[in-house]
C-alpha cells in the first residue's frame, strides 16, 4: 500500500497540465497505484458546473478541487489535479490544509512562454482571447500568479512530454512518494 498524496498542476491554458497528468495517471495505474485525475475542464462540467471566471468563482472552483483531492489522498489515492489555479493564495491555502493532515502536496508548475502557447494554441482559445472575444482569459486578460517555490517546474516549451513526465517521476521517487 502506498500513501496518498496530491500532485497539483498549475499553469496557463495549453501549458501541458492535462497531457502530462494523463500520462502520469496511466503510468501509476500500470504500476498498480490507485490514482484519480481531477481535470479542470471536466470539473467545470460537473463539480463546478455554473461557476464562471470571476476571481470569486475561480477561488470556489479551486477550493472544491482541493477538498476532493484531500479526501482522495486521505484514502491512499494519488490525486492529480490539472486546473489553471491562477491564484497563489488559494493554492497555498489548499497546500496548508493538506499538509495539516500529514499528506504531501507536490506543486508542479507547467511553464511555457506566452509566445509558445499562442503559437501552439491547442484549443484555439488564445486567438480568440487576443482578439478580445473571451473576457477574463488567464494570461491575456486575467491574472496568473506563478508559484514562487513549486516542488517541480517543467518547461513544456523546451521539453518533450516524456521528458517532463520523467522529471516528475524522478522527483516523486527521490521524495519516497513512489517506489
Ligand atoms: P493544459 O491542460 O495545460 O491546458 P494541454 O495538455 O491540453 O494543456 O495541451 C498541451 C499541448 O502541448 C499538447 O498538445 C501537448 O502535446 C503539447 N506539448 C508539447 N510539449 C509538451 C510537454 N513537455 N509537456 C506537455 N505538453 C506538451
Amino acid at each position: 500500500m502506498h500513501k496518498g498524496f496530491i500532485l497539483w498542476f498549475t499553469g496557463l491554458s495549453g501549458a501541458g497540465k492535462s497531457t502530462i497528468s494523463q500520462r502520469l495517471a496511466e503510468i501509476f495505474r500500470q504500476r498498480g497505484y490507485k490514482v484519480e485525475l481531477l481535470d479542470g475542464d471536466e470539473v467545470r462540467t460537473h463539480l463546478s458546473k455554473g461557476l464562471g471566471f470571476s476571481k470569486e468563482d475561480r477561488d470556489t472552483n479551486i477550493r472544491r478541487i482541493g477538498y476532493v483531492a484531500r479526501l482522495l489522498a486521505r484514502n491512499g489515492v494519488i490525486a492529480i489535479t490539472a486546473a489553471i489555479s491562477p491564484y497563489r493564495e488559494i493554492r497555498d491555502e489548499v497546500r496548508a490544509h493538506i499538509q495539516e493532515e500529514g499528506a504531501a502536496f507536490v506543486e508542479v508548475f507547467a511553464n511555457a512562454s506566452l509566445d509558445a502557447l499562442v503559437e501552439r494554441d491547442v484549443k484555439g482559445l488564445y486567438k480568440k482571447a487576443l482578439a478580445g472575444e473571451i473576457a477574463n482569459f488567464t494570461g491575456v486578460s486575467d491574472p496568473y500568479e506563478p508559484p514562487l517555490q513549486p516542488e517541480i517546474e517543467v518547461r513544456t516549451d523546451r521539453e518533450t512530454v516524456e521528458e517532463s513526465t520523467q522529471r516528475i517521476l524522478n522527483y516523486l521517487s527521490e521524495r519516497g512518494l513512489i517506489g
